[in-house]
């Protein structure tokens, strides 16, 4: 499964392109078999038929032409407002036979308009090809020529649907989901912070806080076999094997499996441990609710870090080498996950510079919407 975040919702996997593939291609057979030797005139609707229309065009086996119509309704997603017309009929539709195609047909309310539109046009004849259809609210008695699949009434985008504009790009379908968890990916360099205000988040918010380098600094310190394997980085300041790490996370997520979320600090450092993160959330039917990174300059850094290793006596602290090659790792293989959230609608940056609790009250805000 896959999860995938659309301004404030959530969506999974629903239909796969695939799937879709065979509706469009059973249609245009259909089609193309009932009306023989005639040219159709397809017109679709905008903007959600667009790559209906398109595939369904080039499944057509014989000669046809196409048009666009653009209907909208007057309020955003609801379906049940009037409808306006914003691109009309153009050239002359008489005595051709028309088919309308539609990507999903739901109420009929569009479909009904779409019927008037044509009333006085005297066509050949008018017939309607629609690739979904929810046959559990749709309330009207006009013919539906053609149905790609029939569906239960799901919010759903992707194919040419959107959820307030974003989503048509997708290939798959996918339907609106809720998940049962907030996960939080507490992010930014060495001595940012995140451990601070992660074991303060952790309380606000009620979530599990998993630290890696804590984890791994616990298995150093009862010797054992993870621990003796991780040592060995980690004292130079390198990053332990993507393979021992995802592991170890996976096992730490499932010593709490009643959790409402975890707040993930220090993991993931890799764009592979940020997508084996995905996938294993993912199959839970659960996912990143976003990353939350602390931005602090490096100089800043540099000099909180040489103070925590005078009490911390972390070895990885205490010597500016080591630090630097923390760094390195940071800049080489860390930093790139702002691009692979960012992209996924998921990069939230805060300033990392001020008081605890300053810092604390700036995460909050953004936690809170999560
Ligand atoms: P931290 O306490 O988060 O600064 O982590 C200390 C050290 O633990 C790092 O420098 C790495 O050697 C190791 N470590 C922690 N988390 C990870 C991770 N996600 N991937 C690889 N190594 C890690």
């Amino acid at each position: 499964m896959s999860i995938i975040k659309l301004h404030d919702k959530y969506f999974k996997n629903f239909i796969s392109k695939e799937e879709i593939d065979l509706a469009v291609k059973s249609v245009a057979t259909q089609i193309s078999n009932d009306l023989k030797d005639e040219i159709p005139l397809f017109i679709a609707i905008l903007n959600g038929s667009f790559v209906y229309a398109a595939d369904l065009l080039r499944h057509y086996p014989g000669q046809c032409e196409i048009s666009f119509v653009k209907l909208a309704s007057y309020e955003g997603t609801n379906s049940t407002g009037s409808i306006k017309n914003l691109i009309g009929l153009n050239g002359d539709v008489k005595d051709r036979t028309v088919v309308i195609l539609e990507d999903i047909v739901d109420t009929g309310n569009t479909l009904q308009e779409i019927f008037s539109l044509f009333e006085d046009k005297k066509v050949k004849q008018l017939k309607i090809a629609t690739l979904f259809l929810k046959p559990d609210v749709y309330k009207k008695e006009l013919p539906i020529d053609y149905i790609g699949m029939s569906i239960p009434d799901k919010f759903i985008v992707g194919y040419g649907l959107d959820y307030d504009n974003l989503g048509r790009n997708l290939p798959d379908v996918y339907q609106l989901t809720s998940l049962k968890m907030k996960n939080i990916v507490l992010f930014g360099p060495p001595g940012a912070g995140k451990g601070t205000q992660a074991d303060l988040l952790k309380n606000i918010f009620n979530l599990i806080h998993i630290s890696t380098g804590d984890v791994f600094r616990q298995n150093i310190k009862n010797q054992t076999e993870l621990g003796i394997l991780a040592k060995s980085y980690m004292d130079d300041g390198n990053l332990v094997p993507d393979e021992v790490t995802i592991d170890m996370l996976k096992a730490e997520v499932e010593k709490n499996s009643t959790a409402k979320g975890f707040i993930f600090d220090g993991f993931p450092r890799t764009e592979s441990q940020a997508k084996a993160l995905d996938l294993y959330l993912n199959e839970k039917g659960e996912t990143i609710n976003g990353m939350v990174a602390l931005e602090v300059p490096e100089d800043i850094l540099v000099s909180r870090l040489l103070e925590r290793g005078k009490i911390s006596e972390r070895p990885d602290d205490q010597d500016q080498e080591k630090i630097r090659t923390r760094f390195n790792e940071y800049n080489t293989k860390t930093a790139v996950l702002k691009d692979y959230y960012f992209t996924q609608g998921k990069y939230f940056g805060i300033n990392g510079v001020g008081s605890i609790e300053e810092i604390t009250n700036r995460l909050k805000v953004v936690v809170e919407q999560l």
